[in-house]
């Protein structure tokens, strides 16, 4: 398990996992001591708090699987900056996203070939809970701009 997640993310640390209704729930955290402040880029090893973060990623062996990582807020220590602590950022995510990149991408792959009411049944198939209203908010993302 620890090496799936290392595909994801070199300092991702497994912490455990259990299927639940069946629906594989990973747990893990970032083995990396510092993180970088959003605002400033400056690195803090200064833990405010943790807090949950679940997030859907590629299914395991045909279940749906969520990721449920430990993330810290940390203080930001540079008086240059304007924020006194910011959240933790990984990354193979969006800042508050639901779903992992490569899941993102996996979704798009299929919303691509097919209409999205089509591909939301597909994923569903795949063990990949994504609606139509997804599916469409994913493939708007990626079309180029319209010129008027
Ligand atoms: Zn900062």
């Amino acid at each position: 398990m620890q090496e799936l997640l290392t595909l994801l993310d070199k300092d991702l640390i497994y912490d455990g996992h259990e299927i639940i209704d069946g629906t594989f729930v990973i747990t893990a955290h970032s083995g990396n001591p510092v993180c970088k402040c959003r605002y400033c880029g400056k690195e803090s090893a200064s833990v405010h708090s943790v807090y949950r973060r679940s997030v859907q990623d590629l299914p395991i062996q045909g279940h749906t699987t969520t990721l449920v990582l430990t993330a810290r807020k940390m203080f930001c220590k540079n008086p240059q900056c304007g924020h006194k602590t910011f959240s933790e950022t990984f990354s193979f995510l969006d800042r508050n996203a639901k779903k992992t990149d490569r899941l993102k991408e996996q979704i798009l792959n299929v919303a691509l070939e097919t209409s999205s009411v089509a591909a939301a049944d597909t994923l569903k198939r795949e063990a990949i809970q994504a609606s139509k209203s997804t599916v469409c908010l994913l493939l708007k993302k990626i079309a180029p701009p319209v010129d008027n």
